[in-house]
Parts: C-alpha cells; structure tokens; sequence
C-alpha cells in the first residue's frame, strides 16, 4: 500500500515453500528504477548534446573536401559555423565536467575562508566584457567586510552562473543589480534582472540538467543547459538552496543564503 499517490514500482518474485506452497515475494523498486531513468535520460541528453554539434562539423568538412571550389564567402561561412560548433563541445565538456567534479566533491566546506567580495571583483570584469555588445547597466552592490566559509572554485561559478545568465536573458540596455549582504543573520547572495523572466510552470524544473525554457535561445547565448544545475549542487554543498521568483516580462530574482554558521568575517 502506497502512502502517497504516486506510482510504485514492484518487483514480485516466486518461490517454492515447502511441497505444496509458494512465497510471493514483493519488493517496492520504485527509488532505484527512478535513480535508472535519470541516469538514462542524463546519458541521452549528453549524447544529443554532442551529436547535434559533431553533425554540424562533418557536414561542412565532407563539403569542404567534395567541393573545394566553392565561393570565399562560403568557406568564411563553414570556418564561422565550425568554429562555433566546437567552442560549444568544449563548453559542453567542460560543463559536465565541473558537474561530476561537484557532485562527487569531499572538500570540506569549513575549512576556507572565501574572500566572496574579492571573488565578485573578477566576476564584474568577466561581466563586463561580456557585457560589451550588450549595453545593460550593471550595479554591484557588496558587503565589503562579509566573507563565509566554502569551496572557493565552486562558488565562483554558482556565482558567475547567475551573473552571466542575468547578462544573456535580458533583452539589450537592461538593468541588472548583483547584491551580496547580510539579511537578518545570514549572508544573501541576489542577481536581480529586468529581463524576459520565466513563465511559472517552468520554475520547478529549471535546475534540472539540459533543462531550458527555450533549447533555441539558450543555444544562441551559448548555454549548455547545465549551469543552474551545477549552482544547485553546490549550493547544496554549502548547505543552501535557490531561490527564483520571476515575472514574465518584468524580469526575475535568482537568489540563496547561506546560515550564520558558515560567515566568517563581519566588520
Ligand atoms: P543555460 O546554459 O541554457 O543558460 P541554465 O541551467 O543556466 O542553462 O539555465 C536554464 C534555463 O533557465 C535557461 O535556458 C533559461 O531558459 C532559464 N534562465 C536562466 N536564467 C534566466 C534569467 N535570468 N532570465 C530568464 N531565464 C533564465
């Protein structure tokens, strides 16, 4: 008997039980067969990920080889695609692997002191330069003094995540506002944008791995698809969780903090 409504799983075996009797024997799979199909679906996804790129790239190097004669003007085209199309693997690939890097990490989380508003320091350079062709308005508004304990490589990039997601869903010159302070007693990190946000029904899934609201766009942008579910394991690793409130058309609110337990240095 199931205690809640969802769909068990059951395995039933049979055996003999003295001479004239059977054991039937049930056993409730429904956690490992679930643990199964993620990882099916996981290994499916990272094989389209990687062969919709490869296809591309083969394409245009059998039309380079069949026909060398072509105009200049498509060849600048194919060097273009192909470069785009390898860049895109290597994100990819590197991706997955600060994902397996973080969910296998046995670094200790209170045993370093990050330097939170040093590390944001380089980000808002990286955010810059990214931001070129963008023309948004970009504050940093930073607690100078509020430093944590943690993994100073993956918060880094839950950070950087955000930021630059900020950066690539917000339609050109829009306002988008990085705060790091102390809420009540506990350290907040908030990237607040004002840009496309993100209809309700997709919220739940958005860390997901390869989940997107739209495949298309986050392609264009560069993304992968796996960069709120990296944010979401490290979080996890440092004991916290993502918030995100977001209105279609007004923009959205990525946000987590962390326990008093885990700040270092106030002044
Ligand atoms: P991606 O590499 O596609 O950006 P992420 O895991 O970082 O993957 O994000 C998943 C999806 O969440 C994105 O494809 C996008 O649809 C949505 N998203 C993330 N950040 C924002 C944002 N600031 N505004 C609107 N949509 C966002």
């Amino acid at each position: 008997e199931s205690p809640t409504n969802i769909s068990r799983v059951l395995e039933f075996r049979m055996m003999p039980y003295g001479e004239k009797h059977y054991l039937l024997i049930a056993r409730d799979i429904t956690q490992i067969s679930h643990v199964e199909q993620v990882r099916k679906d996981f290994v499916a996804n990272v094989s389209h990920e990687l062969r919709t790129p490869l296809t591309v790239l083969s394409g245009y190097l059998e039309m380079l080889k069949e026909s060398p004669e072509m105009p200049q003007s498509f060849i600048d085209k194919a060097f273009d695609e192909m470069g785009t199309q390898s860049t895109r693997m290597q994100s990819l690939v590197e991706q997955l692997l600060a994902l397996s890097r973080i969910e296998a990490s046995t670094e200790r989380v209170y045993e370093k002191v990050v330097n939170v508003p040093q590390v944001l320091r380089t980000i808002e350079i990286e955010a810059q330069s990214l931001n070129k062709n963008k023309g948004h308005s970009i504050e940093f508004e930073v607690d100078e003094g509020l430093q944590i304990y943690g993994v100073e490589t993956e918060l880094r990039s839950a950070f950087s995540n955000l930021i630059f997601n900020a950066i690539n869903y917000t339609p050109n010159g829009g306002k988008i506002k990085v705060c790091w302070g102390k809420e009540q007693d506990r350290a907040r990190f908030k990237v607040i944008d004002n840009g496309e946000g993100i209809p309700e029904e997709h919220l739940s899934r958005l860390t997901e791995r390869f989940y997107r609201v739209d495949k298309a766009r986050s392609r264009k942008t560069g993304g992968t698809g796996l960069g709120l579910s990296i944010v979401k394991h490290v979080l996890s690793h440092h004991n916290s969780k993502l918030e995100i409130n977001s209105d279609v058309g007004q923009g959205s609110e990525f946000s987590f903090a962390f326990a008093k337990q885990i700040i270092a240095i106030k002044e």
